[in-house]
């Protein structure tokens, strides 16, 4: 059960001022034409077929710790594979690691990842109940978004990563990730709010964390994204 204590915290940061009254007016429930039927839409990988039984988490991760598909291997510090369950009932899919991801080998450890570490809480998760992947494994340069070539060269680990992974619900945070799974074509702000498929998946889109640290008035919308992920889940 999600309690006024964590949904507080969800909105803390970058919310100050926004009285709870105003929160849950904005959290409201999502339409009912958003709780139907998974809409379907033009995918951008091939949904997963299942794992190869030779396969694993760990391959995955030392093939990326020592990949030069793109010219992102030449200059990383550190790839950052993803890390967390290893059978979780959801998975979050960002777009890149950044420069504090970068050092540490971790994903979503800096102020964005503070604020997807919240977001998770406020679910009802830790993060070592969840995934937390990225479309690229390593850090395009000052933080620029991943080129179309990167994008497609690193797109066999996350689509590895999945099959292993099984989730029930998967999270695409921003607008990479979603285009990632539902094709080149689609916005955010389109595809957010409604139920897609990935597989045997239910995928939720919602706003990336960076992108909700620059608008926290977008929060409510990412609140109803997180609260139909949870219905999906069963836990609300
Ligand atoms: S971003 Fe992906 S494809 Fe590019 S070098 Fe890193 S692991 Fe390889």
């Amino acid at each position: 059960m999600v309690t006024r204590r964590l949904l507080d915290r969800l909105w803390a940061e970058g919310a100050a001022g926004r009285s709870w009254c105003r929160v849950r007016r904005a959290v409201r429930p999502a339409a009912p034409e958003r709780r139907g039927e998974p809409a379907p839409e033009q995918r951008a990988v091939p949904p997963p077929a299942g794992a190869e039984p030779s396969d694993s988490l760990e391959a995955i991760a030392a093939e990326a710790a020592a990949c030069t598909r793109c010219r992102l291997g030449a200059l990383r510090t550190h790839a950052v594979p993803g890390e967390g369950a290893r059978f979780p009932r959801i998975v979050f899919v960002g777009e890149a690691p950044g420069e504090d991801e970068d050092r540490q080998g971790r994903p979503f450890v800096g102020r964005a990842g503070a604020l997807l570490t919240r977001m998770i809480a406020a679910m009802g998760f830790s993060r070592e109940q969840v995934f937390i992947a990225n479309v690229l494994k390593c850090r395009p340069p000052g933080n620029r978004s991943p080129e179309p070539d990167e994008i497609a060269a690193c797109k066999d680990y996350l689509r590895r990563q999945l099959a292993l992974l099984a989730p029930e619900v998967i999270v695409p945070l921003g607008a990479h990730a979603a285009r990632w799974m539902l094709g080149d074509t689609v916005t955010i702000s389109r595809v957010r709010g409604r139920v897609h498929v990935y597989g045997a998946a239910k995928v939720v889109p919602t706003f990336h964390p960076s992108y909700l640290l620059r608008k926290p008035e977008e929060k409510g919308k990412a609140w109803e994204d997180l609260q139909t992920a949870m219905r999906l889940l069963g836990l609300r």
